[in-house]
């Protein structure tokens, strides 16, 4: 018996928001069932409309690195928040922000703050573009960079090494300029920077991909773009919406070493507030307006909202030992799972990047791209997620989605959530 109120609600929210839900993810399609709504979040537990209590490895789809309702972050938000929530001009939170930020990615020298991941990676596009004076770009399958035209390439449709996408209600001339590469695929891409490069205005990459559930890229693979970029003058992009403040505390360009020209920044920069931004080289970021002619606004980017609780989630994440701990607990959990999975004769393969993790099941010992992924055993998951939902375990609804870990992730939740995978892998 799951929840009860989550039907009634849903079956409301239906009538007036599409789906039921205000973002594709959060409906239970890929799983099937009922979304559960959800009231209250502490620490590392959410509690749903019945008021049952889960263990949170959503976390908002990243955002909250230091769980839900930290202290210090809702007092940065209620104090900003009794002083006026915008106003339209410069305030030094948004300066206090981009130092903190660069105190911890010093590869980004400046910074646009915008309001959500889309935007900074649509505004990365425009800003390569405008700067290098080319029009193609180049991205990976399984890779996402938000709703963004250019980059809203069907995953798994098909598209081949060499094809050129195209998508629903997007103009064909719009993904024209727009290249795919299977990930971790470097001979690929360089055939593509062979027939392309001089036209290439930038490669986007999640270095940890964290949109087909969790696939750190081979090091071998981004050292080989940075390479190719370097060679033909194409900006590489990092898209560290998920990875940033996760797979090292300096994201993935500090776990690989490998310094990217543009970095796009979203999810824990807010800390579970909208707002998100782009970054990188001082010389290419001076091309947007008002010092460059690439235009870009925003009447929120930058609010003081958003910018207080991602300064005081930021400020909490980078004090000593506090990002290792929450690292080192993620992989204990991977490695209980491990065990128990092993214990009950089910095949399970796991990959971590510091916060973030990913489940696979399959007896491979190699995910590496989206067809790895895809081979997974989808029906082992989907009853997987319906016995850790009702075990009081709350995952993604989607075998494609990383799981996620906050610093309030205890001994109490490790626990409650073994215990349940051991009870759950049992009945598979
Ligand atoms: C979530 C995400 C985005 C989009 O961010 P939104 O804030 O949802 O628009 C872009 N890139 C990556 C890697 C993401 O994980």
């Amino acid at each position: 018996m799951m929840t009860s109120r989550s039907e009634p609600l849903f079956e409301q929210a239906s009538q007036y928001l599409v789906g039921g839900v205000n973002s594709a993810v959060r409906a239970f399609r890929a799983v099937g069932g009922t979304p559960v709504f959800m009231r209250r979040g502490e620490g590392a537990w959410i509690e749903d409309v019945d008021g049952k209590q889960y263990v949170d490895y959503v976390l908002s789809y990243g955002p909250l690195a230091m769980g839900h309702a930290h202290p210090d972050v809702v007092r940065a938000i209620t104090d900003t928040a009794a002083r006026g929530t915008s106003f339209g001009a410069p305030t030094e939170l948004e300066t206090e922000l981009a130092m903190k930020v660069q105190a911890i990615m010093p590869g980004i020298e400046r910074l646009r703050m915008v309001n959500s991941g889309t935007e900074a990676c649509m505004s990365a596009v425009r800003l390569a573009r405008g700067y290098t004076g080319r029009d193609r770009v180049l991205k990976f399958r399984g890779n996402y960079h938000g709703h963004v035209d250019a980059l809203l390439v069907e995953a798994g449709s098909g598209v081949l090494t060499l094809g050129i996408p195209g998508s629903p209600g997007v103009p064909a001339a719009v993904t024209e300029t727009t290249l795919t590469a299977p990930y971790n695929d470097i001979d690929a891409v360089r055939q593509l920077f062979a027939e392309y490069g001089d036209t290439i205005a930038a490669v986007l990459v999640e270095p940890v991909s964290g949109n087909m559930n969790c696939v750190p890229a081979l090091p071998s693979f981004l050292r080989g773009l940075r390479e190719l970029c370097d060679e033909s003058g194409a900006l590489l992009v990092f898209d560290e919406v998920m990875s940033g403040f996760r797979a090292a505390l300096g994201g993935a360009q500090a776990w690989y070493g490998i310094d990217p020209d543009l970095t796009c920044l979203g999810k824990v920069i807010g800390g579970g507030l909208p707002t998100a931004a782009l970054g990188g080289r001082a010389d290419v970021m001076d091309w947007l307006a008002p010092t460059g002619p690439v235009y870009q606004a925003g009447t929120l980017s930058g609010n003081p909202l958003a910018m207080a609780s991602g300064l005081a989630t930021l400020a909490a994440l980078s004090q000593p030992g506090v990002h290792a701990d929450a690292v080192a607990w993620t992989a204990r959990l991977l490695e209980g799972l491990r065990e128990r999975a092993a214990g009950a004769g089910v095949p399970l393969f796991t990959h971590q990047a510091g916060t973030m993790f990913g489940l696979f099941f399959t007896d491979s010992d190699s995910v590496v791209g989206f067809e790895d992924v895809a081979a997974c055993d989808g029906e082992r998951f989907k009853r997987f997620f319906h016995g850790m939902l009702e075990a009081g375990v709350y995952l993604a609804p989607s075998a494609f989605e990383a799981g996620f870990v906050s610093t309030a992730h205890d001994e109490t939740a490790l626990q409650h959530t073994l215990d349940a995978a051991e009870r759950v892998f049992a009945d598979l």
